[in-house]
C-alpha cells in the first residue's frame, strides 16, 4: 500500500487535445465563416482528473493512449509537466483524442469529439498495467475510453483490492452489476439521472438519487451540483451537503474533474471525507474563476491558502 501521508492515485482514461476556435457565429451546413483565432488546450476527463490529483500533491500514474501525431508528444509532455507519471501511456498508430470546439459570440459551443487513440485503448492493454495496481490506493475511471476497457479496469482494481472511483461521464446507465464494485460513484446532475433515473431538480431529489445509488450498491456517492455545491452519501448512512464557495465565475469547464481529482487525492491521504469535500470544493471554486480546464486547476498551496 501507499507511503503514509501520500496518496497513490491511478487514472485509467482519456487524454485529449481541445482545439478551440472562436467565431462570430457558427457556419450553417455548406457555409464557410472566418475564424477569430485558434487555441490548443490539453484536456480529456482522465487527464484532467490526473492533473487535479497531481496538483493536490498525490503521486499519480496515468494509464491511457495518445496517437503517433505531434499532439501525442505534446499531451505526454504536458502531463509530465504536471508531475504525472506517463510511463504507462501508450502510443497508438493514428491521431490523438481531439475535441473540436467552436465558440460563438454568444458563448454557444459546437463540439465534435474524435476519440482517436482513446477509442483504441483495449482491455488487453491493461494487462501490462496490472502491476501498477499494487502501488495504487485508488483508481479513477470515466467514460471516454471504450466501456469494455473501463469495465475490465474496474474488475482488475477490485481483484487487486484497490478502491475504485467511477465518474460515468459522458453520462450513461452504468450496468447494475458494476455498482457494487464501486467505492465511489462520482456524478453530476445529468449523470446521476442517467444512472438512477431520478431527475435532480432540487435538494430533495438529489438526496433521493444519492440514496438510490447507494441502495443499488455503490459504497459512496459524490453528487456535484454545480454552483449549488455537492452532496456526499455513503453506505454507512453518512450524508454531507456542502454549498459551493461563492466566487466570481469565469469558466466552469473542468470543474467536475478538478473536484474529483482533488477529492480522491485528499480522501485517500487523510481518510477524512468532510475535510476532503471542503478541499475539493475549494479547488473547484478556484478553477471556475479562471479560463480553461487543466490550466485552471490549482495547486495544493493555493487551495490551502483559499481555505485558511
Ligand atoms: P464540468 O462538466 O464543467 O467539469 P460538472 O458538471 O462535472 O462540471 P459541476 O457539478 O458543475 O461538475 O461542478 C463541480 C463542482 O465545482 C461543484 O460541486 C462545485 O464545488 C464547483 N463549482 C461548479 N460551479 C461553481 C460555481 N459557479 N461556483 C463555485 N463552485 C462551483
Amino acid at each position: 500500500m501507499a507511503n503514509v501521508g501520500m496518496a497513490n492515485v491511478m487514472v485509467i482514461g482519456s487524454i485529449n487535445m481541445d482545439v478551440v476556435n472562436r467565431v462570430h457565429r457558427h457556419p450553417r451546413p455548406g457555409e464557410t465563416v472566418h475564424g477569430l483565432g485558434t487555441s490548443y488546450h490539453p484536456g480529456g476527463k482522465g487527464a484532467n482528473q490526473a492533473v487535479a490529483a497531481a496538483r493536490a500533491d498525490a503521486r499519480v500514474t496515468m494509464v491511457g493512449a495518445v496517437g503517433t501525431d505531434g499532439f501525442g508528444d505534446e499531451l505526454i509532455t504536458n502531463l509530465q509537466r504536471a508531475g504525472v507519471d506517463t510511463a504507462a501511456v501508450l502510443r497508438k498508430e493514428g491521431t490523438s483524442g481531439l475535441a473540436f470546439i467552436d465558440v460563438d459570440d454568444a458563448g454557444e459551443n459546437l463540439i465534435i469529439l474524435s476519440a482517436g487513440a482513446n477509442g483504441k485503448l483495449s482491455p488487453s492493454d491493461l494487462v501490462a498495467a496490472r502491476p501498477l495496481f499494487a502501488g495504487a490506493d485508488i483508481v479513477l475511471l470515466q467514460n471516454e475510453i471504450p466501456w469494455e476497457t473501463t469495465r475490465a479496469a474496474i474488475a482488475a482494481a477490485h481483484d487487486a483490492g484497490v478502491r475504485v472511483c467511477l465518474n460515468p461521464a459522458p453520462a450513461f446507465a452504468v450496468p447494475a452489476d458494476v455498482l457494487p464494485l464501486l467505492h465511489l460513484l462520482a456524478v453530476n446532475e445529468t449523470e446521476a439521472e442517467a444512472v438512477s433515473g431520478v431527475k435532480v431538480t432540487d435538494d430533495a431529489r438529489a438526496a433521493e438519487a444519492a440514496a438510490q445509488l447507494v441502495a443499488a450498491g455503490a459504497e459512496a456517492v459524490l453528487l456535484t451540483l454545480g454552483g449549488d455545491g455537492v452532496l456526499y452519501r455513503d453506505r454507512g448512512g453518512r450524508s454531507i451537503r456542502l454549498p459551493a464557495y461563492p466566487v466570481d465565475v469565469v469558466d466552469t469547464t473542468g470543474a467536475g474533474d478538478t473536484f474529483i481529482g482533488a477529492f480522491a487525492a485528499e480522501w485517500v491521504r487523510t481518510g477524512d471525507v468532510a475535510a476532503a469535500l471542503h478541499f475539493a470544493a475549494a479547488a473547484a471554486a478556484i478553477s471556475v474563476t479562471r479560463p480553461g480546464a487543466q490550466a485552471s486547476i490549482p495547486a495544493r498551496a493555493e487551495i490551502e491558502a483559499f481555505l485558511a
